[in-house]
């Protein structure tokens, strides 16, 4: 598994990269584009084949583009349905560009018109988005949510029915764990069994693995909907939790991506001390295992 952290671009996208790199990032994750505005001028090409080629000198990858919070796949309002799309496709546009492999997006809200179709209208978004985009080797992968009000998307059921909806588009879509988000819906990750029935019912709802995650400690006990991230091991989830991580997803190459609150460059360089500590006890325990 590789680890890495969600990383600002204010100061330029290379920039972002030799951030990166000094906090330890092994992948990161970046926004497209302002992710509180809908539009934004397109990304100028010289300076992201500068990114994407700072992060092929110094062996960055993947890198995920997270979209904008605008989305709302669910909408019951046709036009902000349809921007939404849009947006998403513009999002995958954006992605390719910069030379990342995965865009992680968040659903929306059910579909107020009937909520027991919300997965058929979000696949139908999702399908409209990835045919503007066009081909490409760029994969989106679908986030679980907190659950928190009528947010679209807490576990692998409703994240597997969007998938389901899909037919053909279905190749280029998978899945994104949020820690934070899973607990805060109910499954508590201090639990190893809860990891490993969390981990097993994506690949049984999805039909596919996770395929990549956002490592959040959580602030609030699980099941109160909270999305509040702390820090890794300072949270309800804890060491322990984050070590049955390691130990369920062990022998994946999936990102492990850290989104924290706090300062720059300190809430990176620390949280991922933590995760390669665990990291490492992680295999330790396995290789004397064998
Ligand atoms: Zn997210
Ligand atoms: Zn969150």
């Amino acid at each position: 598994m590789l680890i890495g952290a969600h990383v600002g671009v204010s100061g330029g996208y290379p920039q972002a990269v030799d951030y990166a790199v000094s906090v330890g990032c092994e992948c990161m994750q970046v926004f497209a584009k302002s992710p509180r505005q809908w539009s934004a001028r397109p990304l100028d090409p010289e300076v992201a084949s500068a990114f994407r080629r700072r992060c092929a000198e110094v062996g960055m990858g993947p890198v995920v583009v997270h979209t904008a919070y605008l989305i709302n796949l669910g909408s019951v309002d046709d036009a902000l349905w349809e921007r939404s799309w849009r947006a998403l496709a513009d999002e995958l546009a954006r992605a390719e560009t910069l030379g990342a492999a995965l865009v992680v997006t968040h659903l929306g809200t059910q579909f107020r018109a009937d909520p027991g179709g919300t997965h058929t209208r979000i696949a139908a978004g999702v399908a409209a988005a990835l045919r503007l985009a066009g081909p490409s080797d760029v994969r989106l992968l679908l986030e679980n949510t907190a659950g928190a009000g009528t947010t679209y998307g807490s576990g692998p059921e409703e994240l597997g029915a969007v998938l389901s909806g899909l037919g053909d588009d279905r190749e280029r879509v998978g899945v994104c764990l949020d820690t934070c988000h899973a607990h805060a819906a109910g499954y508590d990750l201090s639990d190893r069994q809860v990891w490993r029935d969390l981990v097993d019912s994506f690949e049984r709802c999805c039909d596919m693995p996770i395929e990549a995650v956002h490592a959040n400690d959580c602030a609030f006990p699980p099941g109160e909907h909270k999305d509040r991230h702390a820090w890794i091991g300072d949270g309800t989830i804890g060491k322990d939790g984050f070590a049955a991580m390691f130990d369920a997803l062990a022998g994946t190459g999936v990102p492990v991506i850290l989104e924290m609150p706090g300062e720059v460059p300190v809430k990176d360089e620390e949280n991922l001390r933590r995760l390669r500590e665990l990291r490492a006890a992680s295999a330790a325990h396995a290789s004397r295992a064998v």
